[in-house]
């Protein structure tokens, strides 16, 4: 059994208290770290560590957990820039535009979405994440969300069945009988990729019956729920979230006054997606009120063609800090701890023994660079299981 020795790290971010400096991000200065099959076996001060088999001398640098990009949707073809562009001159963002992502996905063949998902999740991985999860919801027919699901689960367990991201064109006269093709065969085809079940609650996507309908057959088929709630305006989307006891209720844009409540008292994780904001040149989260309301906060890319087109984490923590009054330390927990709490994960997004030994070099002395240094490729380094991807 093989062991390797992270050593000669400048500060390690744990996010695990108990074993650092008693903040959420558990920071540990001079710290070792030891990787055995895969999962860490031994964190601690440099000049206690064990001996090990390989030594990978880590020169004063961050090391801290790989991101978990908990919000993404990988799997489309077509290119929607031109859109972005006119947006950029002043055109509105509505959810209509999803509409030309579902034709060009549709006519795509199997192997043209692959490639598409591949190269996107490789960025991911360039950049430090390392657990995602990927939705379908660009196929919007019972064999093209299957399809879309296979190609996601290629790359990840944390697939998300979206059938219901927009009304198809063939069902504009129906959306109760799409509703009902979703709930019922669509789910019944998707289940076995899927771990999760998501809804797009909006004006022009669903209403709260509808979501609750595809919800509760997703959960009665062993699905957790997610729901893309109040991105916006404001709406029902993150009560429903909490009535349900989904994972996480993700945008959180447009927010009364009981929805943060709400959401702390449901135990539903607020996944934040400001990319989507600067994207579309909308108002962010008020991500300190959901603090303050005690609810736990992720940040996610959205990944997507149409409304926030990056793979980046850094720049969605970037995004936070300087734009959502996070500080840097709640940033950097929210993309990876809160993001593995998003997935109700607790093997990643922390570096505490017996954790996934995923995790990331940064090419700087401390956290803090990865929004003081916004645009720059920070990850000199990244291991997922042990092994190194980048
Ligand atoms: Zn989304």
């Amino acid at each position: 059994m093989s062991t390797t020795l992270f050593d000669r790290i400048g500060q390690l971010v744990t996010c695990a208290p108990e074993l650092g400096d008693g903040s959420p991000l558990g920071l540990v200065g001079e710290a070792a770290l030891v990787v055995e099959e895969g999962r860490v076996a031994w964190v601690g001060a440099a000049a206690g560590a064990p001996a090990a088999d390989e030594r990978v001398a880590v020169g004063g640098r961050c090391v801290l957990p790989g991101f978990v990009d908990s919000h993404a949707h990988l799997v489309f073809a077509g290119d929607r820039s031109e859109e972005f562009a006119a947006r950029m001159a002043g055109r509105r963002y509505t959810a209509g535009g999803i509409a030309r992502t579902v034709a060009a996905t549709r006519a795509a063949d199997t192997e043209t979405l692959a490639s598409v998902t591949a190269r996107l999740v490789d960025e991911m991985a360039r950049q430090g994440t390392t657990t995602v999860e990927i939705k379908s919801g660009y196929g919007l027919s019972v064999e093209h969300e299957a399809r879309c699901l296979a190609v996601a689960r290629r790359h990840t367990d944390e697939t998300t069945f979206l059938g219901a991201h927009v009304v198809p064109p063939e069902h504009a006269g129906d959306p109760d009988g799409y509703v009902a093709l979703v709930a019922g065969p669509m789910l019944e085809a998707c289940a076995p990729l899927a771990r999760w079940v998501d809804v797009f609650v909006e004006q022009g996507a669903f209403d709260a019956d509808q979501a609750r309908a595809v919800l509760r057959a997703g959960a009665a088929h062993g699905l957790g729920a997610r729901v893309h709630a109040n991105q916006l305006g404001p709406g029902p989307g993150v009560r429903v979230a909490c009535e349900v006891g989904a994972a996480s209720a993700d945008h959180c844009t447009h927010l009364d006054d009981g929805d943060a409540a709400a959401l702390a008292d449901a135990g539903v994780v607020a996944t934040l997606l400001p990319a989507a904001e600067f994207s579309t040149r909308s108002p962010y989260p008020d991500a300190r009120r959901l603090l303050d309301a005690g609810v736990v906060v992720a940040l996610a890319t959205d990944c997507n063609p149409g409304s926030s087109y990056t793979t980046s984490m850094p720049f969605a923590i970037a995004l936070a800090v300087r734009e959502m009054g996070l500080s840097p330390a709640e940033a950097v927990w929210a993309a990876t701890a809160g993001g593995a709490r998003a997935l109700r994960r607790d093997d990643v997004g922390t570096l505490r023994p017996g954790a996934a030994a995923d995790l990331v070099v940064l090419d700087a002395p401390s956290h803090v660079h990865l929004a003081y240094r916004p645009g720059v490729p920070l990850a000199a380094a990244v291991w997922r299981g042990g092994r190194r991807i980048h």
